[in-house]
C-alpha cells in the first residue's frame, strides 16, 4: 500500500497560516466576511481536492460517513448519467446533488482538521445564501447588480469568494500534484468526495493505473477531473 502523504498537514497548515495572516493584513479595508461556524452553504458546491487530500481522509472515515458517502456517490453518479457538460455539474450541483457527504447532522464539517485546501480557501463577502446561487440562472438586471455589490480589489470574479486565499491554495494543490506526479508517475484532482470513494472502494493509490482509468471512465466521471501522466515513469497497465 502507498504510504500516506506526509506533507498535507504541513500544506494544510500553511494554507491555515496564510489565510490566519491575510485576515489581519486586511481587517482593516476588507469587505465583510459572512463566513460563521454553523452556516454550511459552501458545502453544497463541488469541493475539489487534491488526490493526496482524499486518501487520508478514505483510511479513517467512520461508519456514518461511509454511509453518506455511498449515498453521495449514488446521486453523484444519477446527475453523471445525465451526461453533463463540466460547467453544468457545478451549477446543478447545490440542487441536484447536495451537501458534501462530510457535513455532520449539525452543520459542522465531520473531517475539520483534514478537509481539503479549497475549503480552507473559501471566504465569502456575500451573505451565505449567495455561496449556492446559480448565477447563470439570474436575469441580466440581477447579474449586474451581483456585479456591482462586489469589490473588485478582493474578490475572485465571477464570484463573491475572496481571491488571495483561493490563489494561496491554488499554488499549494499545484505542488502537492507536482510532488505526487515526480514520485509516482501520475497525479489526480478533482472531486473531493468521489476521490475518496474511488480511493476507499478501488485503492486506486495502490493499483494499476489503468484501473483508476476505468472507474473514473464507467462513471462518466473523466470531465471532472484532471489526469496528468509522466510518461516516462508510467503506462496505463504498469
Ligand atoms: S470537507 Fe467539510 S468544509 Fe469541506 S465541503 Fe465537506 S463538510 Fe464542508
Amino acid at each position: 500500500m502507498r504510504p500516506e502523504s506526509t506533507i498535507v498537514p504541513t500544506i494544510h497548515q500553511k494554507m491555515d497560516h496564510f489565510v490566519a495572516r491575510w485576515l489581519e493584513s486586511t481587517s482593516d479595508r476588507r469587505p465583510f466576511l459572512h463566513c460563521r461556524q454553523g452556516c454550511d452553504k459552501c458545502c453544497s458546491m463541488a469541493v475539489h481536492a487534491t488526490h493526496d487530500e482524499a486518501v487520508g481522509i478514505a483510511r479513517r472515515l467512520t461508519e456514518d460517513q461511509s454511509r453518506r458517502l455511498a449515498e453521495y456517490v449514488d446521486g453523484l453518479k444519477e446527475v453523471l448519467a445525465c451526461g453533463v457538460q463540466f460547467r453544468d455539474y457545478l451549477r446543478w450541483h447545490p440542487q441536484r446533488v447536495g451537501h458534501c457527504p462530510f457535513l455532520s447532522e449539525a452543520s459542522t464539517c465531520g473531517i475539520y482538521a483534514q478537509r481539503p485546501l479549497s475549503c480552507r480557501a473559501l471566504l465569502s463577502t456575500r451573505p451565505a445564501a449567495w455561496c449556492a446561487t446559480d448565477l447563470a440562472a439570474l436575469d441580466d438586471w440581477d447579474r449586474e447588480l451581483y456585479r456591482q455589490s462586489l469589490d473588485p480589489e478582493f474578490v475572485a470574479w465571477p464570484s463573491h469568494f475572496i481571491a488571495a486565499t483561493q490563489t494561496y491554495a491554488r499554488d499549494l494543490e499545484a505542488h502537492l500534484l507536482a510532488r505526487q506526479k515526480s514520485r509516482y508517475g501520475w497525479s489526480l484532482s478533482g472531486n473531493f468526495p468521489l476521490l475518496v470513494w474511488l480511493e476507499r472502494e478501488h485503492q486506486v493509490s495502490h493499483r494499476p493505473l489503468d484501473v483508476c482509468f476505468r472507474r473514473l471512465t464507467g462513471l462518466n466521471a473523466e470531465s471532472l477531473f484532471v489526469l496528468d501522466l509522466d510518461p516516462s515513469k508510467t503506462s496505463t497497465t504498469n
